[in-house]
């Protein structure tokens, strides 16, 4: 049977409690899977990316942030089917904490945390994503 390809745009966040080196950010734990990423989500009929980004971070953490700067987007590639493969973008943006309590009551989020940017990219799972917490590190380090 013939494979057909879709195309998935999202958008997602690293928030950090300090704009400084050392920083903490938040990292979500996924529900059924044990991976620990970055909150991000599917683009809406129209929303701007940076409204997906906010608006994610805020349904998957609880927690109200604004944004700083554009990071960058990555892309994978995955089968939503076995005849359907996505091929998904998704947009990255800098954050600093505004206010309210990390909370997992998202249900596709079983635990929300804060780490270290250096404890965080040991934990985090996706390659890509852990490229965008890199380049947050060069940011902060040319503060
Ligand atoms: P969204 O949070 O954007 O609504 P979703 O929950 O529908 O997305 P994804 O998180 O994109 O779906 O996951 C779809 C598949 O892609 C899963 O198998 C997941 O493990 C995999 N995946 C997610 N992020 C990455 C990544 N950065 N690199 C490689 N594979 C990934």
């Amino acid at each position: 049977m013939a494979v057909s390809t879709i195309r998935e745009f999202s958008a997602g966040g690293v928030v950090l409690n300090l704009l400084k080196k050392n920083a903490d950010i938040i990292l979500i734990n996924r529900r059924n899977s044990n991976i620990w990423c970055l909150p991000k989500g599917k683009i809406e009929e129209g929303e701007k990316k940076e409204q997906t980004a906010l608006r994610e971070v805020r349904e998957e953490t609880g927690v109200f942030a604004k944004i700083i700067k554009r990071i960058d987007k990555i892309n994978y590639r995955f089968y939503k089917d076995r005849n359907v493969k996505c091929f998904k973008t998704v947009y990255f943006y800098m954050m600093k904490y505004k206010s309210g309590d990390i909370n997992a009551n998202s249900f596709e989020v079983d635990n929300v945390n804060w780490f270290n940017i250096d404890k965080a990219l040991l934990k985090m799972n996706y390659k890509s994503e852990k490229e965008i917490v890199k380049k947050v590190k060069i940011m902060l380090n040319n503060n």
